[in-house]
Formats: structure tokens, sequence, C-alpha cells
């Protein structure tokens, strides 16, 4: 396998645009899912970038993602919502929801949203980023249906979950927020992709094979005999995926990974989001003091032994943006492969191809 190559941001957002325009989708549409896109690879999740393209391609064509659809509110009863995402972009119908959590927040103080069928909603950190830059605290809880489970219950050796991301965004006074933004799973399904693609072993004992025992390859979860993923952190992590699936599958979305429900081979995410103005709390500037003072206190710890430093979350991501912006985005021969494949197969011509990725390598 080669070197990967490594593409500058502007020139993949255009290229990815492109291709979804080509696939139909609505230009602004297009433009605001690439934009998500190419910053999940900014932040270092290539799991949830451009890596997805090929998957949303062929969703378009198969009916599973309405690629113009919007948010619809359902229920508007104050300070809770209940949003249907219509199987559109997650990217698209997710910020949408976000931003009318935001707006009712700025009356009610505190918002609760169901947000029901999104396509795939991508790093759910962009939406908790986005409750933190208007100055409200928030939790987000997914469940991902639609097709099978990979993640095994803690103690079980067949999957029963999906990854279900839990998402927690704590504003900053002039900072970026801490952002806990997590699979409920030992390692994110993408990563596991992203190992496959590039035919490398999949570090430490996320997965488990067939007969449930560890293994480092990435092959038992997409080829036949099927293993799966171990939760994140035992029972614990079991435990916080198995709330994602009941608050946002079972509560917002109305449909959990339970078998009676059709698994079509979709990607199908419900979210509920708990929008919070920190100033209803004893007021905003204790609040962001304690929060600064938190921050300080744990970035001063001394550093164990193989760690280069203590970083609060949301620190990694910053760091992959400023690298990545300054070298280009890595992508893997496979996946650059699968990528083109999908642009020919969303009608981009060879020269219109060409023409939309020569200029765009940065190495
Ligand atoms: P990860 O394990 O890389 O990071 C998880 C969290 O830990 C992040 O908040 C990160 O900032 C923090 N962190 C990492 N290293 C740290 C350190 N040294 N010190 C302090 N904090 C640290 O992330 P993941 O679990 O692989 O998830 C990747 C992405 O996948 C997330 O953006 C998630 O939203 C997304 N996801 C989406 C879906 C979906 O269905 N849409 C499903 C699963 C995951």
């Amino acid at each position: 396998m080669g070197e990967a190559l490594l593409i500058a941001s502007e020139r993949l957002a255009d290229f990815v645009t492109a291709i979804f325009i080509a696939a139909r989708t609505r230009p602004d549409f297009a433009r605001e899912t690439a934009e998500h896109l190419v910053a999940a690879n900014l932040k270092g999740h290539d799991s949830h970038g451009v890596g997805m393209v090929p998957n949303y391609v062929d969703a378009i064509a198969n009916g599973h993602l309405a690629h113009d659809a919007e948010a619809e509110v359902l229920e508007d009863r104050g300070a809770i919502l209940r949003v249907d995402g219509g199987f559109g972009f997650g990217q698209v119908v997710g910020r949408q929801a976000t931003d009318l959590a935001i707006e009712r927040a700025r009356d009610t103080g505190v918002v609760t949203l169901g947000l029901r069928n999104a396509h795939h909603l991508g790093r759910i950190g962009t939406y908790g980023e986005r409750c933190a830059q208007a100055g409200y605290v928030s939790l987000h809880f997914v469940n991902v249906t639609g097709h099978d489970p990979v993640v095994s219950p803690f103690a079980g050796r067949e999957a029963r979950l999906l990854t279900n991301p839990f998402c927690c965004a704590v504003p900053r006074d002039g900072e970026r927020p801490v952002l806990l933004d997590m699979a409920t799973s030992a390692i994110a399904l993408g990563k596991v992709r992203v190992a496959y693609m590039k035919e490398e072993a999949v570090a430490g004992d996320a997965l488990l094979d067939d007969d449930g025992r560890p293994t480092t390859e990435a092959r038992y979860l997409y080829e036949e005999p099927k293993g799966s993923i171990r939760p994140f952190g035992l029972h614990k992590g079991y435990g916080l995926g198995l709330v994602c699936e009941l608050l946002a599958g079972a509560l917002a979305g109305e449909r959990t990974i339970q078998p009676k429900h059709p698994r079509p081979n979709a990607i199908i995410n419900h979210m509920l989001m708990i929008v919070l103005d920190p100033d209803l709390f004893g007021g905003s500037a204790t609040f962001a003091t304690e929060v600064e003072a938190m921050a300080d206190y744990l970035r001063g710890t001394p550093a164990a032994e193989g760690h280069d430093r203590v970083r609060l979350p949301g620190d990694p991501e910053a760091e992959s943006m400023e690298r990545r912006l300054a070298q280009g985005i890595p992508i893997d021969d496979n996946s650059w492969a699968d990528i083109l494949a999908a642009a020919g197969r969303a009608g981009l011509s060879d020269d219109e191809i060409d023409a939309l990725t020569s200029a765009g390598r940065a190495g």
C-alpha cells in the first residue's frame, strides 16, 4: 500500500460538494454536508469524514437518504420539541434541529428536543459546538438503527447494539468549549472501517471474533463469520450505550435496534438533545469562573509516564485541526479509490473528477 494522499481541506470540500450536487442534492445542502465531513477529518475523526461519501451516494441512489429533506416540527410544546428529519442528510437536519433548540432556549432557558429519522448525523460534536457557540450547555444522546448491530453488550459475545454516541458540550468564555464527544463502543465503527481499508490491525482488545475472543482483525466486522465491537469501559460503557438507545431510540425516535424493526442496511440516527442556559443556575459568571478554574486545575496535573500532558476533552480535535489545516488531510489509497468510484456513480465524468482533484493535493 502506498503513502496516504494529503489533500487541502478547501479542495476536498469543493470535490465532495460537487459529488453530492451530481447526486442531485441542493447545492447549499451539498456544501453544508461536505463541510461537516471535512471538518470531521480536520478534527482527526476520519471515521466520520469524507470516507462516508460512498455510503451517502449509495444511500441516495437506493432511497435511504432523502437528499433534499428538511427538519419538520411534529410537535411544539414550548420547552419540548419533537422534530422529524425525513431521512434527510443528518448534517443538515441535525443542524436545523439544533438551531431550533437554541432559538427556543432563548425563551425557555432549557429545551429538550427529540429528533427522529435523520440519516447519519456524522460527528455529533458539531451540534454540541453550535450550542456552545451560542452560550448553551448541551447534552446529546444518539442511537443508530436501520442496520445490523455491531456492538456486543458487556459479557455478551454477539452484537446487539450499535455505536450509540454521547456528547456533552460546555461553553467557555472566549475559549473553545469542553467537548466530550464519543462513541459508547470501545472504538467507533468508522475507525474499524478505516483500519480495514488501510489493512491495519486494530490495537487493543476493542474487537471480539465470532467466538467472543479478543481479536485485532477488522475483517470480523466486515466479513463472515461476524464478530463484534466491545462497549468502552466494560459494563459502564454498555450502560451508557443502552441509555442512548433508550433516550434517543425509544423516546425521541420511537424506534430502537430491537429485532422486530426492519434493518435495510441504512444508517438512521435518532437524537435526544437537551440545551440549557447556564445563566439559569447561579449566574453564568460564577459558572464561567468555576469552569476556567477546573480547566486550569486539570491541565496543570503533572503528566504520567508515557504521556506528554493532561488535556481537556476537545483538545485533541483542536490540535489535529491546526496540524491538518497546515499539512492537508491524509486519505488512504483504498478510501480515496472508493471516493473516486462514488464520484463516478454520482454522475461526475472522469474529466470533471480530474479537474476537481488534480490541484487539491497538498503532497
Ligand atoms: P475518541 O475516542 O477519539 O474521543 C472521545 C472523546 O475523548 C472526545 O471528546 C475527545 O476530545 C476526548 N479525548 C480523546 N483523547 C483525549 C485525551 N488524551 N485527553 C482528554 N480527552 C480526550 O472518539 P470516538 O469515540 O472514536 O468517536 C469519534 C466520533 O464518532 C465522534 O465525533 C462521535 O460523535 C462520532 N460517532 C458518530 C456516530 C453516529 O452514528 N453518527 C456513531 C458513533 C460515533
